[in-house]
């Protein structure tokens, strides 16, 4: 079995962003301490498991308003429990819980990989997605880690904020380019059912799915002739060894576990996740579980999300997994000529062009 990822989800922010759905709550330091001893409870549980892991991800919420003793902590409770190889250790920050002395301490933690919530160059766009820190903070706290001797750096930005046409995308991209980073996430920008951004005043004044693809387009281009490897719809890298190895397993479909409310796992051929219930992980002595979905259809799920990849699908792989090599190639090969995906022997995979509509695609092919 492939080495595993830990994912551990820090539920806490300063303040919620309108337009975010993920599970988090106000920050505490009493819940904080309470929340850290659930994840080491948990994580300290898995010793007898004989498990291999080769990436730890702290992502949230708002990972970086852990103490840098709290992220300590949780480590080295990590490399007592499992077997940690080569591991990439990833935490996300965002700018406003950014100092010099935790990125000092969060590196000597272990943590070799710092995701930074950039989002935008804008400031204006910033406050409408009510975001705490403000385009020159971002800045700093890129330009700080690497000083602090972080050698990978992400960060994270949203398309279709706002105000973003493709010439403030470009300023965006111009200081993001500057800066010593090494990995982009770029996330379009969604309105979530039941977050106060849903609402059709503010769908108005969002980016409608004409301008969402020439904003997708423009990035795609520049980061190509920035000479930045696009190697998933969402992700570039500034060369192959900075891909996001963890992010990577859940696209290949190799194990993972998550810890800490909302977070998902795939692992021992169960998918399951942890409640969003942060006094329920606190309270019980493991966090409590339910089944995803017993019995996955894994061919589906690797079509699905091996077409993210600028890899794509692998028809040895696919028969692995119990689908139907030939039926999909014969799905693949209707759009042969068409620009959106290429057939390279065994190997599947969707263009820049295909990436754009790819929704629609995965679904004429799975
Ligand atoms: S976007 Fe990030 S900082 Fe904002 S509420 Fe969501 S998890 Fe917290």
């Amino acid at each position: 079995m492939s080495a595993a990822g830990i994912y551990i989800h820090v539920p806490f922010c300063l303040r919620k962003c309108p337009y975010c759905a993920f599970y988090s709550r106000i920050y505490s330091t009493e819940a904080a301490e309470e929340y850290v001893r659930a994840v080491c409870r948990n994580i300290a549980a898995l010793a007898d498991r004989d498990i291999t892991a080769d990436t730890v991800y702290f992502g949230g919420g708002t990972p970086s308003l852990l103490t840098s003793e709290q992220v300590g902590h949780i480590l080295d409770t990590v490399r007592k429990s499992v077997h940690l190889a080569d591991p990439e250790i990833t935490l996300e920050a965002n700018p406003t819980s950014v100092t010099e002395e935790k990125l000092r301490d969060w590196l000597e933690a272990g943590v070799n990989r710092l995701s930074v919530g950039f989002q935008s160059a804008d400031d204006e766009q910033l406050k409408f997605l009510g975001r705490l820190h403000d385009s020159a903070g971002a800045e700093n706290a890129v330009i700080k880690a690497r000083e602090a001797g972080f050698r990978s750096i992400s960060c994270d930005l949203i398309l279709g904020s706002e105000g973003q046409d493709i010439g403030s995308l470009d300023r965006t991209l111009d200081r993001l380019l500057s800066l010593p980073i090494d990995h982009l996430s770029a996330y379009m920008l969604k309105i979530e059912e039941g977050t106060p951004f849903d609402s059709a005043e503010i769908r108005s004044r969002t980016a409608d799915d004409d301008t969402l693809a020439d904003l997708y387009e423009r990035l795609c281009s520049r980061m190509s002739a920035a000479g930045w490897e696009h190697y998933e719809i969402s992700n570039f890298a500034r060369e192959r060894s900075y891909r996001s190895r963890h992010n990577t397993k859940y696209w290949r479909l190799d194990p993972y576990i998550g810890i800490g409310p909302s977070a998902h796992s795939d692992f021992g051929g169960r998918r399951y996740y942890c409640p969003d219930d942060l006094s329920a992980f606190i309270e019980a002595d493991l966090q409590p579980t339910e089944t995803e979905d017993s019995s996955p259809d894994r061919a589906e799920e690797y079509v699905m999300l091996g077409l993210r990849l600028s890899e794509g699908v692998d028809l040895g792989r696919l028969t692995e997994y119990g689908g139907d090599a030939e039926a999909f190639m014969r799905r693949a090969k209707r759009f042969a000529g068409t620009g959106l995906l290429t057939i390279d022997g065994e190997r599947v995979s969707l263009t820049e062009k295909g990436f754009l509509v790819s929704n629609s695609l995965i679904a004429e092919l799975v």
